[in-house]
């Protein structure tokens, strides 16, 4: 691997800082997006006329349960907005979010390094591709190389004439099952990592066997597993098992989506988001079993719902909350700290 200006550093929207400056992490956030592609319609008239509402309080409780069939909510565009959430995590400690918005669900670099700006907070913007039905149309002709030197170009240089560069490849999207199309997205994205010393950050699909597969497929592929996050896990793997052969491949595990209770989501309806008191339980297991270094934290705001403006938690759900229960469930500062400080410093350190 060539060495790149950054080696050795994080790389942020306003270019290269220590790690040792990042402070609190979470590692996998939306600060705007457009989600539109998992919007599922409702099959109730009285569902079908508020998909098509605004979010407002008269409808929040539908929504927490319906969060993937209502239209505006799967999108948020409004900068000073995300800057007032931002604020919010800034305020209760945060130092680094993580935006993994990738290609296909609006990543918008200009806003990002605007609401850095005004935040104070470190931001970390994505890089590559989302699922399948999110790629752009001319992606299956597109050699595998040339998708890679785009990636390579977006850490290197920065995306399209900005000058703001993606500190890690991720979130990189993969279905279950498993496409063509994302399989080389994922290559593409290995290869990037090897070339530029980046991490890389997976969005698997949803089945409990898709997170190894792909984790064999990076490793064949000559992937830095000390570099690359498989997100989602509590909302993918049920089975204990299955989830210590993950953690034994040495991946980092990300738990992502607390502040996020709803089971049987409408895109998602054989899956269930465990409650938070599960996530640390969870987490608590994995660290009795000689994990702590390889687990990393976030919320996945995706949804307006989940926002402070619209009742929900924020982005500084987990500062604010959870690292409280954490210790009433009995882990220690320097759990916490491991998890929120040490641990994503490690990950987003380039090669
Ligand atoms: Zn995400």
């Amino acid at each position: 691997m060539a060495k790149s200006d950054v080696s050795g550093k994080a790389l942020t929207v306003l270019g290269p800082v220590d790690p040792s400056d990042l402070g609190v992490v979470i590692t996998h956030e939306h600060l705007l997006i457009d989600l539109g592609i998992v919007f599922v319609e409702p099959d109730t008239q009285e569902g079908l006329e508020l998909a098509e509402e605004p979010v407002g309080i008269d409808n929040l409780g539908w929504l927490r349960v319906n969060w993937s069939s209502n239209r505006d909510n799967l999108v948020q565009k409004d900068i000073s907005l995300a800057t007032s959430e931002a604020a919010h995590y800034k305020a209760a400690g945060g130092g680094t979010l993580v935006d993994v918005t990738s290609i296909g669900i609006d990543r918008n670099p200009m806003a990002l390094s605007k609401i850095s700006s005004a935040t104070g907070l470190h931001v970390v913007m994505g890089a590559g591709y989302y699922v399948d039905p999110a790629l752009p149309p001319d992606f299956s002709e597109k050699p595998l190389d040339t998708i890679t030197e785009e990636i390579v170009r977006d850490v290197e240089m920065g995306v399209d004439n900005t000058g703001i560069r993606s500190g890690i490849i991720g979130e990189i999207g993969c279905s279950w099952p498993w496409t063509d199309n994302e399989k080389k997205s994922v290559a593409a994205s290995v290869a990037a990592q090897s070339e530029t010393g980046a991490p890389l950050l997976i969005h698997p699909g949803r089945d409990e066997k898709a997170l190894i597969e792909i984790v064999k497929f990076i490793q064949d592929e000559g992937g830095d597993l000390d570099r690359t996050v498989m997100a989602h896990v509590d909302i993918r793997i049920y089975d204990h098992e299955i989830l210590r052969e993950l953690a034994a491949t040495g991946v980092y595990i990300e738990y992502d989506t607390f502040g996020l209770e709803s089971p049987f989501p409408p895109h998602a309806p054989d899956t269930y988001m465990p409650s938070d008191y599960q996530r640390i339980e969870q987490l608590i297991r994995l660290i009795d079993e000689g994990h702590l270094e390889r687990l990393v934290l976030a919320h996945d705001n995706c949804t307006k719902h989940r926002l402070r403006a619209f009742g929900g938690h924020g982005f500084d759900h987990i500062p604010t909350t959870i690292t409280a229960w954490m210790k009433r469930q009995g882990m220690s500062q320097h759990q916490i700290d491991t998890l929120l400080i040490e641990n994503p410093r490690r990950v987003l350190t380039f090669a």
